[in-house]
């Protein structure tokens, strides 16, 4: 199964991408997480991108997108995965739209996390993850997420695979949500569960 979870900063992708990842079995890959992985470790791509994590902007999209082909292709061919973070914008899901759908590991299902900003920043303050959590950086990730983001929900918008929960519920309930959404989805993208089999080896991961 290839998710993709998209919401702002604190609606809590990472918490909800590991629960999905330890029900269906499939590998979590946060960009977010990578990239604070590759500053801390001072790799070369770390030293690149610090200062746009500091500050809570967006990371230029080619690093984003040569860090993640690997692990991406990698999971999809072991499984699976939810992605929390990526595409960001809609450029980025135009360009790795093309990438993925030529290996045949293209997105299943997306899932739009939706909390309220008042709790968003109640939450990212609690947080207190770091140099990008103090009030200033927190305001601009979501300014940037108001800019950048929503119009890659406005472009989903629509279509069979992309649905909204209300991230705001408590962690389980969210869970839940989430679950029974993607399995509604996948009974209607396998409707021949008894049959051949065709329609079945059609609708499964590469
Ligand atoms: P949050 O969702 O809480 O803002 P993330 O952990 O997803 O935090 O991301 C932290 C930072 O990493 C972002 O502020 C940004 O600088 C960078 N980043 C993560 N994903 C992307 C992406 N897809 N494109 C560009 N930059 C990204």
């Amino acid at each position: 199964m290839r998710l993709l979870l998209i919401g702002a900063p604190g609606a809590g992708k990472g918490t909800q991408a590991e629960l999905l990842a330890s029900r269906f079995g499939i590998a979590h890959i946060s960009s977010g997480d990578l990239l604070r992985e590759h500053v801390r470790a001072m790799t070369s791509l770390g030293q690149q991108v610090k200062s746009y994590v500091d500050r809570g902007d967006l990371v230029p999209d080619g690093l984003v997108m040569d860090m993640l082909r690997k692990p991406v292709v990698a999971a999809a061919r072991a499984g699976g995965y939810v992605l929390d973070g990526f595409p960001r914008t809609v450029q980025q899901a135009e360009a790795s739209y093309a990438v993925v759908r030529e290996l045949g590991v293209e997105v299943q299902a997306a899932v739009h996390l939706d909390v309220p900003a008042d709790e968003l920043v109640r939450r990212l303050l609690a947080r207190g993850r770091g140099s990008d959590d103090t009030r200033a950086v927190i305001e601009h990730r979501l300014e940037v997420y108001l800019e950048m983001t929503v119009p890659l929900l406005d472009y989903y918008a629509g279509r069979e695979w992309m649905f909204v929960v209300d991230g705001s519920a408590p962690t389980d309930a969210v869970h839940q949500d989430i679950v029974r959404r993607i399995e509604r989805l996948a009974a209607f993208a396998q409707p021949d569960r008894s049959g051949s089999g065709q329609a079945q080896s059609a609708s499964q991961p590469a």
